[in-house]
């Protein structure tokens, strides 16, 4: 028998249990957003990683890692901070 967080009102829960004691969401509903958050967070987990190598990876093939390239700085920094800072607070959500 294993425990689960209630997605609804965070209380403690058993997974055979057929409703949440604390708000009454049955466990077919929590199930369901359960699954459907730790996928989403799966995607966001794997567009933010991408977009963080992809700027990495641009800014190294087109400006050789330059720092007084303002072009470069522009999009390919920009796409790693914002992948780099997204990933980040994503693990933070799932942790
Ligand atoms: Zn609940």
């Amino acid at each position: 028998m294993a425990l689960q967080k209630c997605p609804e009102c965070g209380h403690q829960i058993s997974t055979e249990a057929p409703a949440c004691p604390g708000c009454g969401l049955t466990s077919l509903t929590i199930n369901i957003a359960t699954q459907r958050t730790s996928k989403a967070l799966k995607a966001q987990l794997f567009i933010s990683a991408f977009l963080f190598w992809f700027g990495l990876l641009s800014w190294f093939l087109l400006y050789g890692g330059a720092l007084d390239s303002t072009e470069g700085l522009s999009w390919s920094v920009t796409a790693m901070i914002i992948g780099g800072v997204w990933h980040m607070i994503t693990k933070v959500l799932i942790w």
